[in-house]
Formats: C-alpha cells, sequence, structure tokens
C-alpha cells in the first residue's frame, strides 16, 4: 500500500490528542481537522492535527490490535450507515486498518 505522507500519522495508528489528553485512533481527515476515535469505543471527535502526538508508532503492539479491532466492532454496532456490501469511510478505514495491523510486518 502507499506510503503515509510525513506528518500525519497512519490511519489506524494511536495518537493522543494533547488538546484534551485522550488517546484514540486516527481514523483520517475531515477538513481541517484529524478524526479520532475512542480507543474502548465511542463517538469519534474532531482535533487539531497539530495537537497528535503519536503515541505508538509505526508497528502495534498486539495490545494496540486488540483496541483497534474493538474500535471497528464498536463502529459496525453504532454506524447507522454501513451495510455489508456498502461500507462506510470510517468502517473502509478501519476495517483496513485491522487488516494491516494484524499483517506480519514485512521486515521482521
Ligand atoms: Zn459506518
Amino acid at each position: 500500500m502507499s506510503k503515509s505522507s510525513h506528518g500525519h500519522p497512519n490511519v489506524g495508528a494511536l495518537v493522543r490528542d494533547a488538546a484534551t489528553n485522550r488517546v484514540g485512533v486516527y481514523m483520517g481527515k475531515a477538513g481541517p481537522f484529524a478524526m479520532l476515535r475512542p480507543v474502548s469505543g465511542g463517538r469519534e471527535w474532531q482535533a487539531r492535527p497539530e495537537d497528535l502526538r503519536p503515541e505508538v508508532s509505526d508497528h502495534p503492539r498486539p495490545a494496540d490490535v486488540e483496541q483497534l479491532r474493538a474500535a471497528h466492532r464498536y463502529h459496525l454496532e453504532e454506524c447507522g450507515t454501513c451495510t455489508p456490501d456498502e461500507p462506510c469511510d470510517i468502517e473502509r478505514v478501519l476495517s483496513l486498518a485491522c487488516e494491516e495491523a494484524t499483517r506480519p510486518a514485512e521486515s521482521a
């Protein structure tokens, strides 16, 4: 897959929002904001990209993968838009992030 650009977390990465001191799963950008999803599930919130601090670097630990999966499951329960045939943008991002996080590292 394509490399992430410098200065932005990878989608699915755990980041800390310095403004609220909450840790979330980076979901991508929405306009000028970064969208973060609580690792324990719940509503996404908007953060300023400059407030994001990496909580985990490139390769997620097993615990992080679990959190990612939990966020994924939670999304499927909460989202009113997703269908099995037509996942919403966030669902696409989450399932891709789960897939990439669980794939063995190529360089290992
Ligand atoms: Zn959805």
